[in-house]
């Protein structure tokens, strides 16, 4: 999971952010730009992924009961009445017990009258790990939504990237989600699989077959300096592929992957082709645009522009 920096969050998020006590840099998916940004726990509990350097400098806790109500109540005095979506961080918050997340989910159902979405960043297995009636009990509670970023469907890559849950991980996590009725956002990872770079995408393909979610991305792999990544990069064992290798993969997941209706976007700043639509409604429209920029007819995203 990869996304960006409250720092650069507009709006009532900025508003919020300056009256908060953050700890360390804060991310979010995209999508949650307008989001309240409730800092529940610190770090992530995994924290091993190879190409990830978001909390590497923070131990993992989670934040006394206390405190965190205590925020909520704070960004209400300030923002209350705007808050229609509140994202929980940091990174894999939904590790969190129920008797945190229960009166959580309670006081910002309580505090922010206009609120619609609670969404949360998560590993398979922090699904896994929970029994069915306790995703229910989240999903009654008010939990809507889990950003689950396998990045790749093929195992040996997973391995590799050191993600800690395999490609049956994520579809069963997948499964048992929806059997309580949360959604769930996929996040997959161009450029990761390296010298499997086919594998990696037929298999990233197969696995939003199976996981078949409402909504998934794909970013481009970036090596970030400090990461296991760019020490592999440096030792001449990872390299990001070309950019119409990426394309390519790119193609690949597009033409094979069979959601029953998913919104599938790649407007994350790491990618050289920002496009959006819906699979499998849109399927021809958007290879069509991948084939025209593989032929050199839409200019690409200039590298100074991209980002984490
Ligand atoms: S699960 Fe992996 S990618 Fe996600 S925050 Fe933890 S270490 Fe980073």
């Amino acid at each position: 999971m990869r996304h960006v920096n409250a720092a650069r969050a507009r709006s009532r998020a900025i508003l919020t952010a300056a009256v908060m006590r953050y700890e360390g840099k804060i991310y979010r998916p995209p999508s949650e730009a307008d989001a309240f940004i409730l800092q529940a726990t610190i770090g992530c509990s995994w924290n091993h992924c190879t190409y990830c350097d978001m909390y590497r400098e923070k131990t993992f806790r989670v934040r006394e009961l206390a405190e965190i109500l205590d925020d909520i109540d704070e960004a209400a005095r300030e923002v209350g009445d705007h808050v229609e979506k509140v994202f929980v961080a940091d990174g894999d918050a939904l590790v969190m017990p129920l008797d945190h997340w229960l009166p959580i989910l309670e006081r910002a159902r309580s505090r922010f009258p206009n609120l619609r979405r609670v969404s949360a960043y998560a590993m398979a297995r922090n699904v896994l790990d929970k029994t069915d009636d306790e995703l229910r009990a989240l999903r009654e509670a008010g939990l809507s939504l889990l950003y689950v970023g396998p990045e790749s469907g093929d195992d040996v890559t997973l391995k590799r990237i050191a993600k800690g849950d395999d490609a049956a991980s994520h579809v069963e996590a997948a499964r048992k989600a929806r059997a309580a009725g949360l959604s769930m956002s996929v996040i997959t990872l161009l450029g990761i699989g390296m010298d499997r770079s086919e594998e990696h995408a037929r298999a990233t393909a197969e696995l939003i077959t199976k996981m078949d979610p409402p909504y998934f991305a794909a970013l481009t792999v970036t090596v970030v300096p400090g990461t296991p990544l760019a020490t592999l990069e440096r030792k001449g064992r990872f390299a990001v592929p070309s950019v119409d290798g990426l394309l390519r993969e790119l193609r690949t997941i597009v033409d094979l992957a069979r959601p029953t209706d998913a919104v599938f976007r790649t407007n994350h700043a790491s990618n050289y082709l920002p496009i959006g639509g819906r699979l499998p409604r849109d399927r021809e429209a958007i290879l069509a645009t991948i084939d025209r920029a593989l032929a050199g007819q839409i200019p690409l995203r200039p590298e100074r522009s991209r980002g984490l």
